[in-house]
């Protein structure tokens, strides 16, 4: 039997805090117990924010743990062209429609329709995109494509859940309220999302799907902040042709007032507890590990 296949996936747009050691860790440990393979992947997409002081940062913090990775590190932004291929196979089934309203334009919009009534959110409380762009008359989808104005590549939803029935996963964590075992997976609730930018081609949750698929991961341990978007990874994965790791969704290490760990905040990140004298096993016991 082939040895189950963790990651850890961090995007270098800050420092590292208490809530990514935890998730480390966790995914070091449970690899190590179960006689797998442990892997890193740095998510750096977003060229505007991701920075290599903070890439460097992450190596420097995960080592100082104790934590040891497989030598082939995956960095996102070096493979632009594995997620490139998985948009087209998208776009070749008719799935893929470019839209061009700014965020600022869509939260007008969104703000308008509010007038009327509530306008449904995404489980992360975003707004829905309302899907204007889908019924473009062709004339003027061309004209928008070649004035140049920037656009977001977004996958129609509607189509894409047309084709599937009965999507699940298996959770062998715990959603936030409680989910687990086999659980029915709900893309709708995502709406259109977004699969690439102009300046961006591809997003995170593109992104993650063709990689976790690439490198073979079997085993996927996360914060539960990203459980809901499970179901749209669990879809493109259907529409990709990719295979299903299990997953496993852990609690988030909350601030004093119960809010989840950012990266700017200094009290809880690791580079601040180390010069504190924190050492690796106070880290531990910090995060709830004995
Ligand atoms: N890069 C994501 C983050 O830093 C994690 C992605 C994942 O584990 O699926 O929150």
């Amino acid at each position: 039997m082939m040895p189950p296949v963790f990651r850890f996936a961090p995007s270098p747009n800050g420092y590292l805090h208490l809530g990514h050691a935890f998730s480390a860790l966790l995914n070091f440990d449970l690899a190590r117990e179960s006689g797998g393979r442990f892997l890193l992947r740095i998510e750096d997409i977003d060229a505007a924010r991701c920075r290599p002081e903070f890439e460097a940062a992450i190596y420097e913090d995960l080592a100082w743990l104790g934590i040891a990775w497989e030598a082939a590190v995956r960095r996102q932004s070096e493979h632009l062209s594995d997620y490139r291929a998985a948009l087209d196979r998208l776009d070749r089934l008719g799935l893929v429609y470019p839209s061009f309203e700014s965020r600022a334009e869509i939260a007008r919009l969104t703000a308008e329709h509010e007038t009327h009534g509530p306008w449904a959110r995404d489980p992360d409380g975003a707004p829905l995109y309302s899907g204007t762009a889908k019924t473009l008359a062709p004339e003027e989808r061309k004209r928008l494509e070649q004035s140049g104005a920037p656009y977001a590549l977004r996958l129609d939803m509607a189509a894409a859940c047309a084709s599937v029935s009965d999507l699940t996963w298996t959770e062998c964590g715990e959603g936030p309220g409680g989910e687990q075992g086999c659980l029915a997976a709900r893309p709708q609730a995502w709406g259109d999302v977004v699969l690439a930018r102009k300046e961006t081609p591809t997003s995170y949750h593109l992104s993650v799907v063709v990689d976790d698929a690439l490198q073979g991961v079997t085993e996927v341990v996360r914060g539960q902040d990203l459980f809901h978007a499970t179901s749209v990874h669990r879809l493109l994965q259907h529409l990709l042709g990719l295979p299903e790791p299990v997953y496993r969704h852990h609690r988030l290490i909350l601030d004093e007032t119960g809010r989840k760990l950012s990266k700017s905040t200094k009290a809880t990140g690791l580079r601040e507890l180390r010069s504190a004298g924190a050492r690796p096993a106070d880290i531990r016991r910090m995060v709830g590990f004995c």
